[in-house]
């Protein structure tokens, strides 16, 4: 904090008061990283003591108010020139959307020995915005344009920021690599203009993988960071921090929400990070130097009740990941013998190409507190290829009874759309070529129903 030097007896008080408010809170922080994952997205930081603080409240109040009254005057300037932990006004922080970020970065961090962060938004796609904008400033441009690297391979929502947004609008070179898994390739494209690097782990909609930390290694010896959007996976199932990541982004909308009441992003990083370009802030702790900039002057907050909703479904993140996981492999299993299905895309299967990095990086959380020893599990996201003209492809889609027609994902009923005419239909027929998306792909979300009744729609729809 700053030197107390300048500020009035009554400001230096709240200043210390506010030294206690933070020790309280990193001692409670710490308290938590010596725990079990289930236990850190049961409880998080909201302890007995922030219990007792809220009337007793077992569950995490909703502060459903735009703004704090401060005590006085002294109190205010203090808080404002963020000379003590306040929330002031909910556009830039609010305690349930703070009690969410902060189970996220424990969660996250979890056997990470480091420092991590999080910061929270109203969707998925704003927290990958607020992950890479900060590094595409004009600063140390030279004559030739910046440029980023990372897979065509991904969400569709991405694919257009970084082509549309970032690449046709403000001119940024949008180096696609085509096959994530050619290390080769990654290489070659970045030079000395690069600002980051990037990718999905596993992609949606195809469940492509590429190696974290590989890829980390490369980026790190440019100077560069590697973002990774594990969406897919959840912290249950994978952190890539443990792998060499810098930033992780999540569409909180997905799994981590899974009852499917609201859409939530959020931005975690570890503490000093490498980048070329902005100030020694957004090294040494990129959430919070996002916070104070990017986050505060485009106003993407989450509403509190949603943040609510979601942290009451992250809870019980780890046993869902578990037993969706395990319901979607039998789904796997079961369309790859199918004889009208021409191919599967899951990581969980044997012998498919992204079986073996897959299994070098997913791994339940505590698996071996359950089965006496770590398990890979894949998540419940997976993709097909029905034979024959793309048509064959809808009329599955549409024969389908129980699993819902929907362009989600990470849910607790079963979900399925063809990416071609849903979430990959802007960016074309080229675009969706250079993503490897086939008309003929269905993407399936295993829900939470029992396998067998997911399996018995299938093969009806498919029969
Ligand atoms: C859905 C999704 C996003 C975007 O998240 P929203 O919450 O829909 O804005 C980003 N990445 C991946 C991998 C996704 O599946």
């Amino acid at each position: 904090m700053m030197d107390n030097v300048e500020h009035s007896p009554g400001v230096r008080e709240y200043i210390r008061r506010g030294q206690v408010m933070l020790a309280a809170e990193a001692a409670r922080r710490a308290e938590m990283r010596t725990k079990k994952f289930d236990t850190i997205a049961v409880h998080g930081l909201y302890g007995m003591q922030a219990a007792l603080q809220n009337q007793g409240s077992i569950i995490e109040p909703i502060y459903l108010s735009s703004a704090q009254a401060f005590e006085n005057s002294d109190n205010m300037e203090a808080a404002l020139a963020h000379l003590m932990p306040a929330w002031t006004y909910s556009r830039q922080g609010n305690p349930t959307v703070h009690y969410l970020e902060e189970t996220i970065s424990l969660l996250e961090g979890y056997g990470y020995p480091g420092e991590t962060g999080a910061l929270v938004t109203a969707s998925g796609m704003t927290a990958v915005f607020m992950a890479t904008s900060p590094f595409l400033t004009v600063e140390g441009q030279g004559s030739r344009p910046m440029n980023l690297v990372a897979p065509a391979r991904c969400y569709g929502g991405t694919f257009m920021l970084f082509g549309e947004r970032y690449g046709r609008e403000r001119g940024v070179e949008i180096r696609w690599v085509v096959d994530p898994l050619d290390l080769n390739e990654w290489a070659a494209k970045i030079d000395r203009d690069t600002r980051f690097v990037y990718g999905e782990m596993p992609s949606n909609p195809g469940l492509h993988v590429f190696d974290i930390a590989a890829v980390a290694d490369l980026a790190h010896s440019h100077g560069l960071p590697l973002i990774v959007d594990s969406t897919v996976a959840t912290p249950a199932l994978m952190r890539p921090f443990q792998h060499g990541a810098d930033i992780v982004v999540h569409s909180v909308t997905k799994s981590m929400s899974i009852s499917g009441f609201t859409i939530a992003g959020a931005l975690v990083a570890r503490h000093d990070i490498p980048s070329r370009v902005g100030p020694d802030e957004l090294r040494a702790n990129f959430a919070d130097h996002v916070r104070q900039t990017t986050y505060r002057d485009h106003g993407p907050s989450l509403s509190p009740f949603n943040a609510l909703l979601a942290l009451n479904d992250l809870r019980t993140l780890r046993s869902r990941m578990d037993s969706l996981s395990r319901s979607a492999q039998q789904v796997a299993e079961f369309l790859a013998g199918h004889p009208k299905v021409e191919a599967v895309f899951y990581p969980g299967l044997e012998g498919s190409a992204t079986h073996e990095v897959a299994a070098h990086y997913m791994w339940l959380a505590d698996g071996q507190d359950d089965y006496g020893q770590p398990v890979n599990r894949f998540g419940h996201l997976l993709g097909f290829t029905v034979k024959g003209k793309p048509e064959n492809a809808r009329r599955v889609l549409d024969r389908l009874q129980l699993v819902l027609r929907a362009a989600d994902l990470g849910r607790i009923k079963s979900l399925a759309t063809i990416p071609a005419i849903s979430t990959h239909q802007q960016q074309g027929e080229e675009g969706r070529k250079l993503a490897d998306i086939s008309p003929s792909l269905i993407r399936l979300n295993v829900g939470g129903e029992h396998p067998s009744d997911v399996i018995q729609d299938l093969d009806q729809a498919l029969g």
